[in-house]
């Protein structure tokens, strides 16, 4: 009789480590994932993204975008919205669920790391020297951060950025200049998860 409570006893301790086993492998294949380096990549490298606006009005969530927003949650920041209602003459992605919001404050120094760190890894060349080489893997059509934009199609070189609805940064909101969040548009096939950054993650 009194092994039933030590066994229970030892089993809960045994699950908790595995947890924590877990947990901490989790963490560490998301980091190898982050930077690309230990991605087993069977396609070569996409070229740059053309710009696919916005056309059409589609909540389906697909797996490429949740995959992308997953993995910069799991650095750190929150996860802002991918669909967003189709009202309004605005062109966005999001309107086609293929844009993803990722929650950083620009005005705190840990989100601005982590928007740099994720911007460095994306935009470096690969052993080949094939400059902006997970970016374009991940076929981002481009990404607006901080007063900045980076277009596939302009080869990602930052550019200011003030929405046409602002006649100036002061009199713009933080959301609007995009100082509370990372936009990132992805192109159709990047959304369902169809390019080589995908499909590495997959095959992990
Ligand atoms: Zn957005």
């Amino acid at each position: 009789m009194a092994t039933t409570p030590r066994s229970r006893v030892v089993t809960t301790v045994l699950a908790t480590a595995l947890t924590l086993v877990a947990t901490l492998m989790g963490s560490a294949w998301s980091q190898a994932a982050y930077a690309g380096t230990d991605l087993v990549f069977t396609q070569p490298v996409e070229d740059y993204a053309d710009y696919q606006p916005q056309t059409t009005c589609n909540r389906k969530l697909r797996p490429g975008v949740r995959l992308l927003a997953d993995h910069l949650v799991l650095r750190g920041g929150g996860r802002g919205g991918i669909f967003r209602a189709c009202k309004g003459s605005s062109v966005s992605e999001h309107k086609e669920s293929r844009a993803f919001d990722w929650m950083l404050d620009a005005t705190k120094k840990k989100d601005r790391q982590l928007a740099r760190a994720f911007l460095d890894e994306i935009f470096a060349p690969d052993a080949d020297g094939n400059p902006h080489a997970l970016a374009r893997r991940m076929g981002i059509m481009y990404i607006i951060w901080n007063d900045r934009q980076w277009s596939s199609y302009r080869n990602f070189k930052p550019k200011d950025y003030l929405p046409s609805s602002c006649t100036s940064r002061k009199k713009c909101s933080k959301t609007a200049r995009h100082r509370d969040h990372v936009h990132i548009s992805l192109t159709r096939k990047a959304a369902k998860g169809q390019l080589s950054w995908y499909v590495a993650q997959h095959s992990d």
